[in-house]
């Protein structure tokens, strides 16, 4: 055979293959998505969700310190509150969950960057994402809160805020209010590129946010759509978003690579719930490689072109990273 260009030469060995990997994975781009709860002492499974605890913010410690020690230096935050109403007003209160969370975490653990999901869906007793208006979600008297929320968590310690809501006009409308307030120096990280998707199945559980009647899809995007992302996207980064997030990954991976290509923000990608509900499932009946399904997850996740994962498995890839066997 007269070939000259021989592809295999460059896998020959596993140093020869580190050396021409396209893509490096670093600790400092994975994020942990975490669960507070009011109430005491208390460390709860999630059941939809093995591995996975919701924590009451006397008990959290024991996890951040678990993060530390693993070398995973950010946190996402998301609240769960004792009492919820109409209006979602634990998701402002001053004494509410994420912000006394946010409070302990700063005093005891000042070096992790802590980042706080925005929403009303875990605060309202009908589980939208806003405020009602019959049975629809009114964007603009939602925008209010949503402003007002980011901001008690600004006041709170939080590092970088991140709405989730998919209101329209909600990152210029916390852009301003945090502006107004001093806080010009605290990032916005939009859910700018977020589906109604069926893989936040376990999240719902986790977070007793299922909504009551209906579903999210008047206001989170339909799956079928492409174009309609670059369009929210390119939204969020006029009115002033800092990072533009697609959520689900796996399944959209085409959408973190369309962001990345025409959009000079990083970009971050949420591995979610039913993707790290699923891999459990499928690893305890023995059907799956856990460890390197997780591995092969989270590369092609930063190969679509990703700057920032978040994932359930931030701790196990940390330690993967650690080992060279991704990255
Ligand atoms: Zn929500």
């Amino acid at each position: 055979m007269d070939m000259i260009v021989r592809p295999r030469r460059l896998r020959s060995s596993e140093v020869l293959r580190k050396m021409v990997r396209e893509t490096r994975v670093d600790r400092a781009s994975l994020i942990y998505p975490m669960f507070v709860m009011d109430g005491e002492n208390t460390v709860e499974e999630i059941s939809a969700m093995p591995g996975q605890f919701r924590y009451t913010v006397d008990r959290m410690g024991e996890e951040l310190q678990r993060l530390t020690d693993a070398g995973v230096s950010s946190v996402m935050l998301f609240g769960i509150p004792a009492v919820k109403d109409e209006v979602g007003s634990q998701a402002y209160a001053e004494d509410g969950i994420v912000q006394r969370a946010l409070r302990q975490a700063k005093k005891d653990f000042p070096d992790l960057y802590m980042i706080t999901d925005v929403c009303m869906c875990e605060y309202t007793s009908h589980g939208h994402c806003g405020v009602l208006c019959g049975h629809d979600v009114d964007n603009d008297k939602t925008l209010e809160l949503l402003s007002r929320t980011a901001l008690s968590h600004a006041q709170a310690g939080a590092d970088m805020v991140a709405p989730s809501d998919m209101m329209d006009g909600r990152i210029a409308a916390i852009r301003e209010r945090l502006d107004d307030n001093g806080f010009t120096n605290t990032p916005i990280m939009s859910y700018a590129v977020k589906f109604a998707s069926s893989f936040y199945g376990p999240f719902r559980e986790a977070a007793g946010s299922a909504p009551s009647f209906g579903d999210r899809k008047s206001y989170q995007m339909d799956f079928h759509n492409r174009r309609e992302a670059m369009k929210e996207a390119l939204l969020d980064v006029e009115e002033g978003a800092d990072i533009i997030m697609v959520k689900p990954a796996m399944s959209y991976l085409d959408l973190v690579r369309e962001v990345r290509d025409n959009i000079d923000l990083p970009v971050a990608a949420y591995s979610v719930s039913g993707e790290y509900s699923m891999v459990k499932a499928a690893a305890a009946k023995g059907w799956i490689d856990e460890e390197k399904i997780v591995c092969e997850m989270a590369v092609a996740a930063f190969r679509a072109g990703t700057d920032i994962y978040l994932t359930y498995f931030a701790k196990e890839l940390a330690r993967f990273i650690d080992q060279g066997r991704i990255g």
